[in-house]
């Protein structure tokens, strides 16, 4: 079914937050705490395609206890976000790179695709909704998280024939509550995912199996996990929820190559494509534990950094394993982190030209 052939209802909130009340929640929202009024949902029906669109209250959504998501676990994500520019417009990043990829999952885990550009209207339409909800902090946007899950009450093994499409929103500021120049990073004795697996696919199940090593992490006095392959537990491949880059003295940069086992993060393609045009010399290497270790003590490796849409660029400053624990650079964000992660904002923000058609204005 064309993507021209859905249209929006739009159900009125009942009782938005009031004004004094969503403003107080704005002003320190943290990551993930804060939500908006409304939500959009979109239901699928195999056979029928996408139909009964709506933008509404934000509400619980009902289901029998044999909805199928609460089962077998499909169910698959994308986290986005929309900026306040510069000029007082608002922007979202790349979102057909978030629609592709949210396709990509859904073929992963055997969910029907959504058209590109219904995906898109559907963030569009939520933004819309929830344009009063932007936080005034700095560094602040609204998180959006459209996903999709098995809504058929079925027990049978087999993907499900009824699906739901739905965007929440998230007023956020920074994502680590540290606010540390540089985190520390736990490096886990647990796989997060192996060939053949679901590592590409941002599904839910990769972070229910990455709770108990985050916790590890945590518990050790860590702000991340680090996952090494989980063959040769040897290769670093990705942060829980981040991915990884290398830079050396000699100017070049690294990062894990995408192989099926690391999700293939729209921050860390922006930023090869950024660091290329830069004229810098990045490439997609297997990078060991051992070589890291080694590099970070002779001087070799001068920095280090994860970046996701949530955390954007952070300098990794300390990394901890078993085997004992080793220190990056000076601990704080390197020259190369602070320049590439300010042109990436920058372009978000609207203060660096989008020379890639990267940014997409609402009006
Ligand atoms: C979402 C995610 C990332 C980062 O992807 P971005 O598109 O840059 O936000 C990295 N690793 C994992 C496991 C993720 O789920």
């Amino acid at each position: 079914m064309p993507a021209a052939a859905i249209t929006f209802s739009n159900i009125p909130h009942p009782a938005p937050t009031p004004a004094d009340a969503r403003e107080a929640s704005l002003v320190d929202p943290g990551f993930g705490n804060v939500f908006s009024d409304h939500m959009v949902m979109i239901d699928y029906t195999e056979g029928k395609g996408w139909h009964d669109a709506t933008v509404g209250p934000r509400q619980p959504i009902p289901m029998d206890p044999a909805t199928s998501v609460l089962h077998y676990a499909q169910e698959i994500f994308e986290g986005m976000k929309a900026y306040r520019q510069a000029d007082g417009g608002i922007a979202l990043f790349r979102p057909e790179a978030n629609a592709r990829r949210f396709n990509a999952s859904a073929d992963r885990m055997a969910m029907p695709q959504i058209p590109e550009e219904l995906f898109i209207e559907a963030v569009k339409h939520q933004v819309e909704a929830d344009k009063d909800w932007f936080p005034a902090v700095e560094g602040g946007s609204l998180y959006l998280r459209p996903f999709m899950f098995a809504s058929e009450a079925f027990l049978g093994v087999r993907p499900a024939k009824q699906y739901k499409f739905i965007v929440i929103a998230s007023p956020v500021g920074n994502y680590f509550k540290s606010g540390a120049p540089a985190v520390s990073i736990w490096i886990s004795d647990y796989s997060r995912a192996a060939p053949g697996g679901t590592g590409a696919a941002k599904t839910g199940g990769n972070y229910a199996a990455s709770l108990v090593p985050t916790g590890e992490a945590f518990a050790k006095g860590h702000d991340q996990v680090l996952f090494l392959d989980a063959v040769e537990r040897k290769w670093v491949e990705e942060l829980g929820g981040m991915n990884l880059f290398f830079s050396f003295e000699d100017g070049s940069i690294i990062t894990p190559p995408l192989k099926g086992t690391i999700l293939p993060g729209i921050t860390r393609d922006s930023l090869i494509q950024l660091a290329r045009e830069d004229g810098l010399n990045i490439r997609e290497e297997m990078y060991s534990i051992d070589q890291w270790r080694d590099d970070a003590g002779s001087g070799k490796l001068v920095e280090c950094f994860a970046c996701g849409t949530a955390a954007v660029v952070t300098p990794v400053g300390h990394v901890e394993g078993p085997d004992g624990g080793f220190d990056i650079g000076s601990g704080g964000p390197g020259q190369l982190t602070a320049k590439l992660r300010e042109k990436l904002v920058g372009i978000q923000r609207g203060t660096v030209a989008d020379t890639h058609g990267w940014v997409t204005k609402l009006d």
